[in-house]
Protein backbone atom coordinates (compact mmCIF):
# COMPACT_ATOMS: atom_id res chain seq x y z
CA UNK A 1 0.00 0.00 0.00
CA UNK A 2 1.86 3.22 -1.46
CA UNK A 3 0.20 6.45 -1.87
CA UNK A 4 1.98 10.09 -3.28
CA UNK A 5 1.49 12.50 -0.04
CA UNK A 6 0.46 15.22 -2.07
CA UNK A 7 -2.29 13.28 -4.00
CA UNK A 8 -4.47 12.65 -0.48
CA UNK A 9 -6.89 15.55 -0.72
CA UNK A 10 -8.47 17.03 2.32
CA UNK A 11 -11.41 15.08 2.65
CA UNK A 12 -9.29 11.83 2.54
CA UNK A 13 -8.66 8.76 0.58
CA UNK A 14 -9.86 5.36 1.08
CA UNK A 15 -7.51 2.39 -0.25
CA UNK A 16 -8.06 -1.49 0.12
CA UNK A 17 -5.83 -4.02 -0.87
CA UNK A 18 -5.62 -7.92 -0.81
CA UNK A 19 -1.48 -9.33 -0.06
CA UNK A 20 -0.81 -12.56 -0.03
CA UNK A 21 0.28 -13.65 4.04
CA UNK A 22 3.25 -15.42 1.96
CA UNK A 23 4.77 -12.02 0.65
CA UNK A 24 5.02 -10.83 3.77
CA UNK A 25 6.18 -13.91 5.47
CA UNK A 26 3.66 -13.90 8.43
CA UNK A 27 3.38 -17.12 9.40
CA UNK A 28 4.69 -18.70 12.11
CA UNK A 29 4.69 -21.99 13.53
CA UNK A 30 1.30 -21.75 15.47
CA UNK A 31 -0.32 -19.05 13.18
CA UNK A 32 -0.69 -19.90 9.81
CA UNK A 33 -2.57 -17.74 7.41
CA UNK A 34 -5.06 -19.25 5.24
CA UNK A 35 -5.93 -16.33 3.07
CA UNK A 36 -5.07 -12.92 1.75
CA UNK A 37 -4.53 -10.37 4.15
CA UNK A 38 -7.58 -7.80 3.27
CA UNK A 39 -6.08 -3.86 3.94
CA UNK A 40 -7.84 -0.81 4.37
CA UNK A 41 -6.37 1.88 4.85
CA UNK A 42 -8.30 5.71 5.22
CA UNK A 43 -5.38 8.47 4.90
CA UNK A 44 -6.66 11.82 5.90
CA UNK A 45 -4.65 14.78 6.23
CA UNK A 46 -5.19 16.39 10.49
CA UNK A 47 -3.04 19.28 10.89
CA UNK A 48 0.18 18.89 9.71
CA UNK A 49 0.14 14.86 10.35
CA UNK A 50 -1.13 12.57 7.96
CA UNK A 51 -3.46 10.25 9.63
CA UNK A 52 -3.51 6.09 8.42
CA UNK A 53 -6.73 4.51 10.19
CA UNK A 54 -5.95 0.89 9.11
CA UNK A 55 -8.22 -2.41 9.44
CA UNK A 56 -6.86 -5.35 8.51
CA UNK A 57 -8.76 -8.66 7.94
CA UNK A 58 -7.70 -12.67 7.61
CA UNK A 59 -8.22 -16.14 8.50
CA UNK A 60 -5.67 -17.99 10.25
CA UNK A 61 -5.29 -21.58 11.94
CA UNK A 62 -3.85 -21.40 15.27
CA UNK A 63 -2.49 -24.24 16.78
CA UNK A 64 -3.96 -24.43 20.43
CA UNK A 65 -0.81 -24.41 22.76
CA UNK A 66 -2.59 -26.24 25.50
CA UNK A 67 -4.87 -29.12 23.57
CA UNK A 68 -2.77 -28.42 20.26
CA UNK A 69 -5.96 -28.38 18.12
CA UNK A 70 -6.12 -26.59 15.08
CA UNK A 71 -8.87 -24.11 15.22
CA UNK A 72 -9.60 -21.20 12.36
CA UNK A 73 -9.67 -17.60 13.40
CA UNK A 74 -11.15 -14.94 11.37
CA UNK A 75 -9.08 -11.67 12.86
CA UNK A 76 -9.76 -8.57 12.52
CA UNK A 77 -7.72 -5.68 13.49
CA UNK A 78 -7.55 -1.71 13.66
CA UNK A 79 -4.65 0.39 13.75
CA UNK A 80 -3.94 4.24 13.78
CA UNK A 81 -1.12 5.36 12.36
CA UNK A 82 0.21 9.50 12.11
CA UNK A 83 3.33 10.73 10.01
CA UNK A 84 3.86 14.25 10.19
CA UNK A 85 4.31 15.32 6.43
CA UNK A 86 7.31 17.50 7.31
CA UNK A 87 9.15 13.91 7.46
CA UNK A 88 7.56 12.18 4.74
CA UNK A 89 9.20 11.92 1.67
CA UNK A 90 7.19 12.07 -2.01
CA UNK A 91 5.15 8.51 -0.96
CA UNK A 92 3.89 7.02 2.13
CA UNK A 93 4.22 3.21 1.83
CA UNK A 94 2.53 1.29 4.95
CA UNK A 95 3.44 -2.37 4.24
CA UNK A 96 6.58 -2.21 6.66
CA UNK A 97 4.46 -0.66 9.32
CA UNK A 98 1.03 -2.79 8.97
CA UNK A 99 3.10 -5.83 9.00
CA UNK A 100 4.86 -4.83 11.82
CA UNK A 101 1.97 -4.19 14.31
CA UNK A 102 -0.21 -7.43 13.05
CA UNK A 103 3.30 -9.03 14.25
CA UNK A 104 3.30 -7.10 17.79
CA UNK A 105 -0.29 -8.30 18.27
CA UNK A 106 0.59 -12.01 17.85
CA UNK A 107 -0.91 -13.37 21.20
CA UNK A 108 2.04 -14.10 23.32
CA UNK A 109 -0.27 -17.66 23.96
CA UNK A 110 -1.48 -18.99 21.69
CA UNK A 111 -5.12 -20.70 22.60
CA UNK A 112 -8.32 -22.24 21.05
CA UNK A 113 -10.37 -20.37 24.05
CA UNK A 114 -9.61 -18.57 26.68
CA UNK A 115 -10.46 -21.25 29.09
CA UNK A 116 -8.96 -23.82 26.71
CA UNK A 117 -8.84 -27.08 29.51
CA UNK A 118 -5.71 -28.82 27.59
CA UNK A 119 -4.65 -32.02 27.19
CA UNK A 120 -4.68 -34.50 30.23
CA UNK A 121 -0.75 -34.81 31.16
CA UNK A 122 -1.50 -38.54 32.34
CA UNK A 123 -3.62 -40.06 29.08
CA UNK A 124 -3.43 -37.23 26.69
CA UNK A 125 -6.76 -36.39 26.47
CA UNK A 126 -8.52 -33.62 25.34
CA UNK A 127 -10.11 -31.94 29.11
CA UNK A 128 -12.59 -29.67 26.78
CA UNK A 129 -14.25 -32.63 25.11
CA UNK A 130 -14.05 -35.38 28.18
CA UNK A 131 -13.12 -36.49 31.35
CA UNK A 132 -10.45 -39.08 31.66
CA UNK A 133 -9.98 -41.32 34.74
CA UNK A 134 -6.58 -40.38 35.88
CA UNK A 135 -6.08 -39.99 39.80
CA UNK A 136 -5.27 -36.06 40.37
CA UNK A 137 -2.07 -35.70 43.14
CA UNK A 138 -1.78 -33.71 45.97
CA UNK A 139 0.45 -32.07 46.18
ZN1 LIG B 1 -7.08 -25.48 23.27
ZN1 LIG C 1 -6.02 -38.48 32.09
Amino acid sequence: MKVAVNKIPQEGLLLEEDVSAQSWDMDSFDIKFVDNIHVVCEFSKVGKNILVKTEVTTHRIITCSRCLQEVGQKVVQKFDFYYPVSHLGDYLEMDEAIREQILLEFPMKVLCRPDCKGLCPGCGVNLNYSQCQCVKKSD
